[in-house]
């Protein structure tokens, strides 16, 4: 799952987007990082960049993959699960990032099942959602399964819904199930 704890690369401020220490060091040379205004296409831009080699942290939102999971074999009830990590008593989405070399679609069925031993037998793209607070793309696909549950560690439980059961919550992920 690892949906972007320990990740923050930025945060909102007043000011907007702001910089922050997560990247301290130049990952070419070393050197450490300014926040500095170079010319791009839009026009002048401050970015945190590198003062020897010129290495420009472009912070572009990552992009994660989603799943409604329905549950071919439990009368298409809708799989939701608590992140172990996760304070309080929310269900959220099956996600996980995309790994290098693989399709969207190939992902997604590979975190359905590292996550929850559930095989995907059909996908369906729902949407693409921005999640501007996590800097993250949600790419979010319903997923029809099957098969024995058993959870990863990262999960502490899950839930089955009925589709008309669930509640949608305004951000992220919430979005996707909605739709
Ligand atoms: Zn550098």
């Amino acid at each position: 799952m690892r949906l972007g704890f320990g990740r923050r690369l930025a945060v909102r401020g007043r000011g907007g987007l702001m910089l922050t220490p997560a990247y301290r060091f130049c990952p070419l040379c070393g050197t450490a990082l300014a926040s500095i205004v170079a010319q791009e296409d839009s026009g002048p831009k401050e970015r945190l960049r590198c003062p020897s080699c010129g290495w420009t942290h472009w912070n572009n939102p990552t992009p994660v993959l989603a799943a409604v999971i329905e549950c071919g074999d439990r009368e298409g009830r809708l799989l939701l699960a608590r992140n172990a990590a996760w304070s309080g008593r929310m269900f959220g989405l099956v996600t996980g990032f995309m790994e290098a070399g693989e399709t969207p679609a190939e992902g997604i069925a590979r975190e359905v099942a590292e996550e929850t031993a559930l095989q995907v037998q059909r996908l369906a793209l729902i949407g693409v959602y921005d999640f501007q607070r996590m800097n993250q793309i949600i790419i979010a696909y319903h997923a029809l399964a099957q098969g024995e549950i058993a959870l990863s560690p990262e999960l502490a439980e899950y839930k089955l819904f009925a589709p008309a059961d669930v509640r949608c919550w305004r951000a992220g992920t919430g979005f996707a199930l909605a739709d």
